[in-house]
C-alpha cells in the first residue's frame, strides 16, 4: 500500500493532459485566461455625462445669467454640432458630451425658466459629473493578465470593453459512474435493502463549486456487464470519476471491470482514512479515479486529489492549505494517514464529531479537512497541523 504523499505524486506525473482553447465570454467565467487581454478602445469611449442634469462650459459660465437650453440629448444619441457660448444642452446620465462642454450641472441644482436655466450650485466645478474619455481604460492598455481567473465581475468589465471571445485554459471533461445495486434516486421510495444514491450529488456539487458541471453522470448496476459498458461509454473524458465496488467484497467489481476496458491501474489502496481502497489508472489520456464507496470517502478523495488534478488541466488552485493550531485532543490509528473533518476559527480548528465514512452530517458543516500524519497516534490541542480549506 502507497503513502497518501505518494499517491499525490503519482496523480501528479500522469496530469498532463492541459490543453488552451478560445471560448465565448459567456462562457469563460471560472476559466483562468491563457492570454494578456489589451484594451481596443478607451472606456468610456468619450466623454460622458455622469448625472441627468445640463451639459455646458464651465469657463463661459458667469455665474448668474439665464442659460438658454439649445436641446437635448439622450444616452445613445449624439450631438452633431457645437454647444453655443453661454448655452446649456439638457443631457442624461450616460450621454456624450457636446463639443463646445466641459461641465455637467445636475438636474436639481438649476431652476428652469421658459427655455432657459438658472444654475444654483455654488459649490460646482469644471468637469465636474462628466467621465473622461478612457478614464476607466485606455486603447492599448492592459486590461487582465495571462494566468487571472475570470470572475463574474471580470467577464463584465472585458465585456464592457467590447471583448466577445477569451482564450482559457479549457477545464476537463468529468464524468461520474456511480455504481451499487443498493442504490436509489432521492424522490423514489425506499424499498428494503435499498439506501439513497448522494456521492452523484455530491460530487457533481463539489465540481461545480469550482465551475466544472459533469458532462455526464450514470448509475450502474455490480455486475462486470454493466460496469464495462458503462466504463466504455464514459472512458472518452479527461477524467472518470466511479464511486463504489473498489474494496474487497464478491461484489467489488470495479478494478476488475477497468482493467477489462483497458485502464492501467497506476496503484489501488492508499494508506489514509478515510478512503483507503482508492484506486487510480489511465486510459490513454483519461485520468481514471475510482474511490470507495462511502460519502464522506468519497468527497475527501475529491477535495485531497482530484481537486488537483482538475487545476493540471485550468491553471487555478482551487483549495488553500494552511497550518492551523488544534483546539482538542485526537487519538488516531497508527500507520494511516487520517483526513478529518473541521470547523475553523481564527487561527484554530475543531476536529468535528461523526468522523465515519458513512456520515456526512458534520461534513455539511466542516469548512476544512484536517490532515493528521501517518505515524503518529496522539495528537494534542495546541499542535500546529495541515488543513485544506474546502469553503
Ligand atoms: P462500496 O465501496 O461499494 O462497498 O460501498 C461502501 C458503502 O457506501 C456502502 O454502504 C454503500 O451502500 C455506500 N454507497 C456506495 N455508493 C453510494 C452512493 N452513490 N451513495 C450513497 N452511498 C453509497
Ligand atoms: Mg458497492
Amino acid at each position: 500500500m502507497i503513502s497518501v504523499q505518494e499517491a499525490r505524486e503519482l496523480i501528479s506525473k500522469y496530469c498532463i493532459g492541459a490543453k488552451t482553447g478560445t471560448l465565448l465570454l459567456n462562457e469563460a467565467c471560472g476559466c483562468a485566461l491563457a492570454e494578456t487581454i489589451c484594451s481596443s478602445i478607451d472606456t468610456p469611449p468619450f466623454h460622458q455625462s455622469a448625472m441627468d442634469g445640463y451639459a455646458f462650459s464651465f469657463d463661459l459660465w458667469d455665474g448668474k445669467s439665464h442659460l438658454p437650453v439649445a436641446g437635448e440629448i439622450q444616452a445613445g444619441n449624439f450631438f452633431s454640432g457645437e454647444l453655443q457660448p453661454g448655452h446649456v444642452l439638457r443631457i442624461f446620465t450616460g450621454a456624450p458630451l457636446p463639443a463646445g462642454a466641459d461641465t455637467v450641472v445636475v438636474q436639481e441644482k438649476t431652476i428652469a425658466e421658459g427655455r432657459s436655466i438658472i444654475i444654483k450650485d455654488e459649490k460646482l466645478k469644471k468637469g465636474d459629473n462628466v467621465r473622461q474619455q478612457g478614464s476607466h481604460t485606455k486603447k492599448g492598455e492592459r486590461l487582465l493578465q495571462q494566468g487571472h481567473c475570470l470572475s463574474p465581475a471580470s467577464v463584465s468589465f472585458l465585456a464592457g470593453t467590447g471583448i466577445e471571445k477569451v482564450k482559457v485554459h479549457a477545464k476537463p471533461v468529468v464524468r461520474i459512474i456511480v455504481t451499487g445495486k443498493e442504490l436509489v434516486k432521492p424522490g423514489n421510495p425506499l424499498t428494503p435493502g435499498n439506501i439513497y444514491e448522494s456521492n452523484s450529488f455530491g460530487l457533481a456539487a463539489a465540481l461545480q463549486q469550482i465551475h466544472i458541471f459533469p458532462a455526464s453522470v450514470e448509475l450502474s448496476d455490480d455486475k462486470i456487464p454493466d460496469l464495462k459498458s458503462s466504463i466504455t461509454k464514459q472512458l472518452h473524458s479527461d477524467i472518470l470519476i466511479l464511486t463504489g465496488g473498489v474494496s474487497m467484497g464478491d461484489y467489488d467489481l470495479v478494478p476488475t471491470a477497468l482493467e477489462e476496458c483497458g485502464v492501467k491501474n497506476i496503484f489501488h489502496k492508499v494508506k489514509q482514512k478515510p478512503g483507503k481502497p482508492f484506486y487510480f489508472g489511465t486510459y490513454k489520456q483519461t485520468l481514471v479515479f475510482a474511490l470507495p464507496g462511502n460519502p464522506a470517502a468519497v468527497l475527501t478523495c475529491f477535495y485531497e486529489y482530484i481537486a488537483a488534478a482538475i487545476s493540471s488541466f485550468t491553471k487555478i488552485e482551487y483549495f488553500k492549505r494552511s497550518m492551523l493550531t488544534l483546539a482538542n485532543d485526537y487519538k488516531k490509528k497508527q500507520g494511516l494517514t487520517t483526513f478529518l473533518k473541521g470547523k475553523t476559527k481564527q487561527h484554530t480548528v475543531q476536529i468535528l464529531g461523526h468522523q465515519e465514512s458513512y456520515m456526512m452530517d458534520s461534513f455539511a458543516y466542516a469548512d476544512c479537512l484536517i490532515e493528521l500524519e501517518e505515524e503518529k497516534e496522539y495528537f494534542r490541542k495546541g499542535e500546529t497541523v495541515p488543513v485544506l480549506m474546502i469553503n
